[in-house]
């Protein structure tokens, strides 16, 4: 039953957000973080009408992946990436959302058959020293880098600002709508989590990763890549 109340509250917050914004009129997609919670976890959230999955674990997701087999789920990854991980990754996941440098993305693009994977650029836009994610300034290079590579489709940009730093999103707005000019095909600026989709969604994000006010408090450390 939470689950339930859960995603309507988070649906009609979307929805409030969606008609107070000025700038945006593109649709806002839900994907359900589902880090630490399990494959039963999962079938609950996908009855409530809810296909796109988000994890951040590669073992973990890789189990809950092939329990959920049977369901038409497109699943989001959206953790740090190691290069020696970059094999199942690329053929497990339809999204990437974390790429941040040329090699993981070479290795991806080679690691993949078809179809293409669908992949956002982190950028570290609040600067954060623990975080990934590369800089506004690499960000050219490695557009230019993933051109080349026929297996990967660049559909937009990833980040998680700081929390109260209300100036990143609007960076992020900026990077993207820059990007969207370049590249028209561009449809994704996967930003917000649960306590910043509003800001998210005012700055023109296009994604939601929504965890925490979907499947209540994680309680559960997650299983270490
Ligand atoms: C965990 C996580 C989320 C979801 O965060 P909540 O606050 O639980 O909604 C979104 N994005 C990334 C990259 C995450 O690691």
């Amino acid at each position: 039953m939470t689950l339930v109340a859960n995603i309507t509250k988070v649906k009609s917050r979307i929805t409030a957000a969606e008609i107070s914004r000025q700038h945006s009129d593109e649709p806002v997609k839900l994907i359900a973080v589902s880090k630490t919670r399990s494959a039963d976890d999962v079938r609950a959230v996908y009855q409530q009408g809810i296909t796109e999955f988000g994890e951040n674990y590669l073992q973990e997701a890789l189990i809950k992946i092939a329990d959920t087999q049977d369901l038409p789920l497109t699943w989001h990854f959206i953790g740090p990436i190691q290069s020696n991980k970059t094999k199942p990754i690329a053929e497990h996941f339809d999204w990437v959302h974390t790429v941040d440098r040329i090699k993981i993305a070479t290795r991806l693009n080679d690691q993949r058959s078809e179809p293409a994977l669908n992949i956002c650029l982190q950028v570290n836009i609040s600067a954060e020293a623990s975080k990934a994610g590369c800089t506004p300034d690499e960000l050219p290079e490695l557009i230019k880098a993933i051109a080349q590579l026929p297996k990967l489709k660049l559909r937009g940009l990833m980040a998680i600002p700081a929390p109260n730093d209300a100036l990143a999103f609007q960076k992020m707005q900026r990077l993207y709508l820059d990007l969207q000019a370049q590249q028209p095909n561009i449809d994704t600026l996967s930003m917000g989590m649960s306590a910043d989709l509003e800001t998210a969604i005012a700055y023109g994000a296009t994604m939601l990763r929504i965890g925490t006010d979907i499947f209540g408090p994680r309680i559960k450390p997650a299983v270490q890549n």
